[in-house]
């Protein structure tokens, strides 16, 4: 069944990641509100995570529907319902997870026959859609869930190898190719790309699948990256859109405090308390929806923050307990300094789930001291806001390289090392007394921190208007859906029985 006249239907499988659903989802969202007609595939559990705000864009009159499967979590040995990373947090079941998902295949091939669509987006993390959208003559267009930077660093470090010709783990290099000095110490690379191990292969499938797909969909704006959306087209070859930042279909406060897990705090209760606060006074704290401390390293994030002085808002989420990879958040009163939570409401913590678009578009946010996922940076820089940078592991070093090297909008905290899980034996990453030197550096009001603030404000109006009928992103979707339209027809001319990449 395909699409009638002029409407195209693209359908959306999103990984089962917040990180990689959320916006994954927000991008669907856009492409109904342009008028397409919209199919999310989305297994039982993680569709109860976005009925709500599907429900209400088809009360608007959007074209979009759910097609709900079930994901075969117990066949892998993962607990019945376990179908997100959220809710599987240890290495072992995150693979198990992986696997139960590509066991997914032989339905998804019935769901992209049954209903062929003009178009599927697949995360990259499924290689295999494309495949079963070859074999259909579909487009399949991937979504990696990170920016141009990213992309384009990472192709040139797979390239040219830079961290192979330095003496030591600590040294700096310069990454080659890139529109700006880019510089990085081998102990902040992801494992995967120092040396070859047993997911190289699949490493290398992701990126092949991904270049041999009809285009690449980035969440991104042109004027943030503009020389690495000119690289990544111009000098790697890949066609790619830029329709974000995403987050900011979600225009509604309702839409906003229901995008991803059900939050730990009411609305009404973050929105007063920050009420409260003087203009751009609050340091935001989150590492992420995968992110665990140990609880000595979280120990040392609390001092710092009851010294700094700042008002706070703290997503503290789970904490590790054992080395064996479980995870509670039980006993926190034995690791925060005695009466933390009181002092004159200088913080507010969340154990759990925080509305983080909400809070971070609340003017009296100052300053987010994030673990540089990708979606958290955009977040922040639609919000206008300067950056703490504590990244962790996958690409958030690169992430982190933006911001500070390139945008200028930022101080790191200074971990040099790229580390996957954290165990309760990790040692700590910083000491409380750094962590407070790089608050005072971002939060004070020398020089600097007053030029950061500046420079965040203008990219955040500039990040705001990208979205805007007749700007950058909003151009790259319409040029996507007409390319869409262009392949459709193309198709059914018989010139083309499937495209790969420009
Ligand atoms: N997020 C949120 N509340 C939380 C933690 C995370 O809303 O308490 C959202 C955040 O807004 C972002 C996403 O989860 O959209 C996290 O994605 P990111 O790429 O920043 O990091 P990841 O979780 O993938 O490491």
């Amino acid at each position: 069944m395909g699409s009638d006249g002029n409407q195209i239907h693209a359908m959306f499988f999103p990984y089962m990641a917040p990180g990689h659903m959320m916006p994954m989802v927000d991008m669907a969202r856009m492409f109904a509100a342009f008028g397409a007609k919209v199919t999310i595939i989305i297994t039982t559990m993680n569709a109860l995570r976005i009925k709500n705000v599907i429900d209400r864009d088809v009360k608007l009159g959007r074209d979009i529907t759910l097609e709900i499967i079930s994901l075969p979590s117990t066949e892998v040995g993962l607990p019945e319902g376990c179908e997100n990373v959220v809710s599987a947090p240890t290495p072992e079941m995150s693979i198990k997870l992986f696997h139960a998902i590509e066991l997914l295949q032989p339905k998804i091939k019935k769901l992209f026959s049954d209903l062929h669509p003009d178009c599927i987006v697949s995360d990259s993390l499924c290689p295999w859609t494309l495949d079963i959208a070859n074999e259909l003559g579909i487009a399949r267009i991937a979504f990696n869930g990170s920016g141009f930077f990213n992309l384009c660093l990472l192709e040139n470090i797979t390239l040219y190898e830079p961290h192979k010709s330095i003496e030591s783990e600590t040294e700096t290099f310069v990454v080659p190719g890139l529109p700006h000095e880019v510089k990085l110490t081998r102990s902040q690379l992801p494992d995967i790309v120092k040396a070859k191990n047993k997911f190289s292969e699949l490493f290398d499938k992701l990126r092949e699948s991904q270049r041999k797909s009809f285009g690449v969909l980035m969440n991104s704006f042109y004027e943030l990256e503009p020389g690495y959306a000119d690289h990544c087209r111009n000098v790697l070859g890949i066609k790619a859109w830029h329709i974000g930042p995403v987050s900011l279909v979600n225009r509604d406060t309702v839409d906003k405090v229901d995008r991803g897990e059900k939050t730990s705090i009411s609305k009404h209760d973050c929105i007063n308390w920050l009420d409260c606060k003087k203009p751009r006074s609050v340091l935001y704290i989150c590492f992420g929806s995968l992110t665990r401390f140990n609880k000595k390293q979280t120990t040392e994030i609390a001092y710092a923050l009851e010294a700094s002085g700042h008002p706070f808002i703290w997503v503290v989420g789970k904490v590790l307990k054992t080395s064996n990879g479980e995870f509670e958040d039980e006993e926190q009163e034995l690791w925060l300094p005695q009466g933390f939570e009181d002092k004159n409401g200088q913080g507010l913590l969340i154990r759990g789930w925080a509305p983080q678009v909400l809070i971070l578009e609340h003017e009296a946010i100052g300053g987010f001291l994030t673990h540089c996922g990708w979606n958290s940076i955009l977040e922040g820089i639609v919000a206008g806001v300067p950056f703490i940078t504590w990244p962790i592991f996958a690409e958030q070093f690169y992430n982190e390289k933006l911001v500070t090297q390139v945008l200028n909008l930022g101080v790191s905290i200074g971990n040099e090392v790229w580390k996957a899980w954290a165990t309760e034996d990790s040692l700590v990453i910083k000491s409380g007394d750094d962590i407070l030197m790089t608050i005072n550096a971002v939060m004070g009001d020398t020089e600097e921190a007053i030029d950061m603030n500046k420079r965040a404000k203008k990219l955040g109006e500039l990040a705001k208007k990208a979205v805007e009928e007749g700007h950058s992103s909003y151009n790259d979707l319409k040029r996507l859906i007409e390319d869409i339209k262009m392949h459709r027809i193309s198709k059914s001319n018989g010139v083309i029985k499937n495209s790969g990449h420009a």
